[in-house]
């Protein structure tokens, strides 16, 4: 994890400016990896009790945009957020519970990015997801 000072400096690295609700946003991202926005929203008002949604939406906005976090969304699942941005990682997503799991790609550094046919488009992000069931849910069946 990040210390405050850690995320106020990679604030300023991006030029945004360094307020309270975005360290602690950028912090609940750190703290819990594929959360959606309403489990940010809890763990950011235990820091800053009196942050409004606004303030939360704007600041994970913010940061998505500046690349400090990045924005995933399953089909059928809400936002999730990650600080592990830059690799573009996949995922692996339970179908039964929703749980999200990374996975490296399979071979060297975002092979993905290079697709077989790019009609013409400037790719700059290639989205896998695998789907099926986790541990605890093929268990269960
Ligand atoms: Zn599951
Ligand atoms: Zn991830």
């Amino acid at each position: 994890m990040p210390t405050v000072g850690e995320l106020q400096e990679l604030l300023r690295e991006v030029s945004l400016r360094v307020t309270r609700p975005r360290v602690a946003v950028l912090a609940a991202v750190y703290g819990y990896p594929h959360a959606d926005t309403d489990s940010i929203i809890g763990a950011v008002r235990n820091e800053l009790p009196d942050v409004s949604h606004q303030a939360v939406y704007d600041s994970l906005h913010t940061l998505t945009a500046a690349g400090l976090v990045r924005r995933i969304q399953p089909l059928g699942s809400v936002a999730r957020y990650e600080s592990r941005v830059g690799d573009n990682h996949h995922h692996a997503v339970c179908r039964s519970c929703g749980a999200i799991a990374d996975v490296d790609c399979a071979v060297g550094h975002a092979p993905c990015l290079t697709a077989s046919e790019d009609h013409g488009f400037v790719i700059d992000e290639a989205e896998v997801i695998y789907w099926g069931l986790c541990a605890d849910c093929s268990r269960r069946t």
